[in-house]
């Protein structure tokens, strides 16, 4: 009998450790519907996959949080910094009946920002993403949530901070009660970036962490978030970065970058769950 090998791929969906009491889980792109190159758990319907297959892989994903395909509204992303806000006193909730896509005749709820925040139960939103950075935020003394998708652009405008911001304001946060998940995208390994990037970060006075290598520069968005988060309050032992690189591991993940933009979306789910 032949030992199996190693399994180096991470477990499905990852989840953050300083997280474990949250109800949220970043999906990869193992054990769904779609065939290549969307292969095989995409959640993004903005690509050239099939929708019947997309709304598939969004049911088995959201089933490791018990939840049904309703049960999640999705963010229509900008690469804005805006942050809606799910409030349980609020009226007037950020969410949107649209169609899943043009032309589609299922419905789905949505929000049009690339983060939230929320203290509602009941409601967990969805980010989809090939690259850019999943972050996930707890208020450990509240209970509220918050989710982001920070690409170099939502970096470049503060996206953790902005959320940080606005638990802070929104739900009276104090920044050294929350906790906060960077999760799989591309790395500092992969990500060679042109000189433009790294003006916007300047032009918009941000610090990005940049290194040069040969005639390449190379973006750390793990460290310019982790920076960015602490500089807004947060405790540094209260940020877990997953440091898995999509673009080393399109095995697991998608990447935008590796494969050349025909590829699928994995996605972060956040919310507190129905009393
Ligand atoms: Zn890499």
């Amino acid at each position: 009998m032949t030992s199996s090998p190693a399994q180096t791929a991470p477990p499905l969906p990852v989840r953050f450790d300083l997280l474990a009491n949250v109800s949220h889980a970043i999906s990869t792109r193992l054990g769904g519907a779609s065939p290549a190159p969307y292969h095989s758990l995409n959640l993004g319907v903005s690509t050239g996959d099939d929708e019947h297959n997309v709304l598939t892989n969004r049911e088995r994903f959201f089933s490791h949080l018990n939840l049904a395909l309703d049960d999640v509204m999705t963010a229509r992303l900008t690469h804005g910094s805006a942050v809606s806000v799910f409030a349980r006193e609020a009226n007037d909730q950020p969410v949107r009946y649209v169609p899943v896509r043009e032309g589609s005749k299922r419905w789905e709820g949505a929000f049009h920002s690339d983060a939230m925040i929320s203290n509602v139960s009941g409601l967990h939103a969805m980010f989809t993403f090939a690259d850019c950075v999943p972050l996930a935020f707890f208020d450990r003394k509240t209970g509220a949530v918050g989710g982001a998708h920070a690409g170099w652009r939502g970096t470049a405008q503060a996206m953790g901070p902005q959320v940080v911001r606005a638990m802070t304001r929104h739900f009276g946060s104090d920044p050294r009660d929350i906790v906060a998940g960077i999760g799989p995208s591309i790395g500092p390994c992969c990500y060679s970036v042109g000189r433009e990037v790294a003006d916007r970060f300047s032009s918009l006075g941000t610090e990005a962490v940049l290194e040069p290598r040969g005639s390449e520069l190379y973006l750390d968005l793990w460290t310019t978030n982790q920076r960015q988060l602490v500089a807004s309050g947060l405790t540094s032992d209260s940020i877990e970065i997953s440091r898995i690189c999509t673009s080393c591991h399109v095995d697991t993940f998608f990447s935008h970058r590796a494969e050349g933009g025909r590829t699928g979306r994995f996605g972060l789910c956040i919310g507190i769950p129905a009393r």
